[in-house]
């Protein structure tokens, strides 16, 4: 038994140890940690009832503790799909767990079979570790790293996989119930194997949480909250991968600068929450014009930066205009009534070797021309810096 002890009181103090790194993410209100929190809570509880074995009564020490092993094992299975935004149907889960009450009871109390009650908890283990990777590996987000997911599903299958392998080693067992049964080397094996799957899937839980995390921080930095379009940082980075590309391919690539005409005044007008509403619209918009490369940024205020890679100027130039002439069909629709609004366009192409700086330059007079010239226009920056400036003729 001493085996048997040494591999509980390992789980107990591992689980401690998770029960202290979770309770540092609870303030962070991602969900699902609040479900693994209490599945180690309630398994620290289980623990000395199951090391107390002979010294309280067998109705605690063996149907009580399983059940509150049950009962860990069906948190810790909510906390993920709770994480992965699945629906957690608690009373079919309480209701599944509750029924090891009964099967625990009647092979202690009617029939006293030590395999058989072993293979209650072990195929109740086996089947919330299954169920646990079948959920992990439907539900990744495209955008989240597969490395923590593939561990979860990996390690679940084979807790799930020799959580099996020891109901069907008890099942083989001769009937007659003895503690004997716990000292042979398969068993202790697979229960240490056992004892890791709180706190090796309590950490395959928090690597998840920490690639969330990661996740939407950058997301926070690489976008505008307000447009959902990139932000200056998201831009610089998505530009210096089109302008490599466009340089090792000789592609064209053309940016086109945007700004809102009179913005203030429609915020004078119609209130500084309808211009947000104005902002969000016209990304909204922008994007059903958009390619999948498109890169569409918030420079900041009410200019935007559009990048067309494999975009020659005549191309950009039809781009441009389809969207000034959207915009300018389009109202939008604010407490103070609909409000219309124009945009103004500058667009210049990637000369050979230019950086962004120079092309923004240069997207950004040609931005000035259009204003200069009456707003609500597209105008062309053709020329390259060191020359005079060449506008195409307003479209
Ligand atoms: P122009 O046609 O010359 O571009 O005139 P404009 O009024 O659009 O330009 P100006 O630079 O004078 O004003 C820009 C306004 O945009 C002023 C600022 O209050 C407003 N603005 C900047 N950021 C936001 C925002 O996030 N939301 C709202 N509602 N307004 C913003
Ligand atoms: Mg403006
Ligand atoms: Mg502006």
């Amino acid at each position: 038994m001493a085996a048997v002890s040494v591999a509980l009181a390992s789980t107990a103090l591992f689980g401690l140890l998770m029960l202290v790194l979770l309770g540092s993410l609870l303030r962070s209100g991602v969900p699902g940690v609040l479900e693994w929190f209490a599945a180690n809570a309630v398994l620290a509880a289980a623990l000395p009832l199951l090391l107390a074995r002979g010294r309280i009564s067998d109705v605690v020490s063996v149907v009580v503790a399983n059940f509150l092993v049950a009962l860990a094992g069906s948190m810790l299975y909510a906390g993920f799909a709770r994480f992965l935004g699945r629906p957690v149907r608690w009373p079919r889960l309480l209701l599944v767990t509750l029924a090891t009450v009964p099967a625990l009871a009647y092979w202690r109390y009617a029939v006293d079979s030590i395999p058989a009650r072993v293979m209650v908890s072990t195929f109740f283990t086996a089947a919330i570790c299954f169920a646990t990777a079948f959920l992990v590996a439907r539900n990744r987000e495209a955008d989240r790293a597969r490395y923590p997911y593939v561990v979860a599903v990996m390690l679940a299958t084979i807790f799930g996989l020799c959580q099996l392998a020891r109901g069907l080693y008890f099942s083989a067992l001769p009937g007659a119930s003895s503690p004997l049964m716990f000292t042979t080397n398969v068993n202790v094996i697979l229960l240490c194997v056992g004892a890791a799957i709180m706190p090796v899937m309590s950490m395959c839980a928090m690597l998840m949480v920490h690639d969330a995390l990661l996740a939407d921080a950058r997301k926070a930095v690489n976008h505008d909250f307000l447009t959902g379009a990139l932000s200056r940082t998201g831009f610089q980075a998505m530009a210096r991968k089109c302008f490599a590309e466009a340089e090792q391919h000789g592609a064209p690539l053309s940016l086109l600068i945007v700004d809102l005409d009179r913005f203030k005044t429609i915020n004078d007008t119609f209130g500084h929450a309808a211009g947000d509403s104005v902002l969000r619209e016209f990304a909204a918009l922008t994007r059903v014009h958009l390619r999948r490369d498109d890169a569409l940024a918030r420079l900041g205020g009410e200019e935007f930066a559009i990048l067309l890679p494999r975009t020659a100027l005549a191309d950009a130039r039809g781009v441009a205009e389809r969207l000034r002439s959207e915009a300018s069909r389009h109202a939008v629709s604010t407490d103070a009534g609909p409000c219309r609004y124009s945009i103004s366009g500058g667009l210049a192409m990637r000369e050979r070797g230019e950086t962004l700086d120079r092309l923004t330059t240069r997207a950004d007079r040609a931005l000035y021309a259009a204003k200069l010239a009456g707003r609500d226009r597209v105008c062309l920056h053709e020329a390259p810096l060191e020359q005079p400036a060449a506008f195409g003729s307003p479209t």
